[in-house]
Order: structure tokens, then C-alpha cells, then sequence
């Protein structure tokens, strides 16, 4: 077989297994976003509650989190979160992967370094 027909075969499966993989990952990413519940807010639109912080009870500062891959979270006496833990443990509404993501509103404590996270929603904020 000549040398050439190998090359374009053995480039189209490559470009086949790319695409395949690109697919599967673009399905995974869209099922990851459809659990969602994002809302979008313009900037004046969003309640800003105020919370005390759980330890020195000052007043936090109030602002937006982006979880990244999402926050695996489990209690104490169940095993805990390592290398291992994947997508489907991951906090509901924590992880957004679209290139303008949504965020969770929260609260920070400056001083005791503690961070409150909304996760009951999502939202998207464009700016007034
Ligand atoms: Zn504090």
C-alpha cells in the first residue's frame, strides 16, 4: 500500500476520534449546565442580603463566586472527598462551564477567612 493512502487514513481517523471526543465532551458539558438554575440579573436587580459572619458576627462583605469545577461537599462522617470524586458528587449549581459562566452570590468574612456560598441559584449579571 502506498505510503500516502496510510497518511490520509491514518489521518482521518484521527480527525473521526477528535471529533467524537469533542462531541461527547460538548454532551457532557451541556448535561453538567442544564441541571442549573441560572438566573439573569442586571447589576441593580440583585438582592444583596446582608449576613453575619457565623464566627465574629461582623457584617460580610456581599459579592459573587465562581466554584470552578463546582464544590464536592460531604459531611463528616461520610468518606472523604479526594482525587477521585468526580462531576456527579459535585454541589448542585455550583459548577458552570459555558465561557461566560454563572456565578453563585456570597458573603466573605475578610477577617476569619470564611466564605458563605448561595447555592440554591446561579445568576448571570450584566451590568446596568
Ligand atoms: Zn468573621
Amino acid at each position: 500500500m502506498d505510503t500516502t493512502y496510510l497518511v490520509i487514513i491514518i489521518t482521518a481517523v484521527v480527525i473521526l476520534i477528535t471529533v467524537i471526543l469533542a462531541i461527547v465532551l460538548l454532551a457532557a458539558v451541556r448535561k453538567v449546565n442544564k441541571g442549573n438554575s441560572v438566573i439573569k440579573l442586571k447589576e441593580s436587580e440583585v438582592e444583596w442580603k446582608e449576613l453575619k459572619c457565623p464566627k465574629c458576627q461582623k457584617v460580610m462583605d456581599t459579592g459573587l463566586s465562581l466554584a470552578g469545577r463546582g464544590i464536592i461537599w460531604r459531611e463528616k462522617i461520610e468518606k472523604k472527598p479526594g482525587l477521585f470524586s468526580n462531576i456527579g458528587s459535585v454541589l448542585e449549581n455550583t459548577i458552570s462551564l459555558n465561557v461566560l459562566p454563572a456565578l453563585n452570590i456570597s458573603w466573605r468574612c475578610s477577617s476569619c477567612k470564611l466564605v458563605i456560598l448561595d447555592n440554591s441559584k446561579m445568576v448571570k449579571i450584566k451590568s446596568s
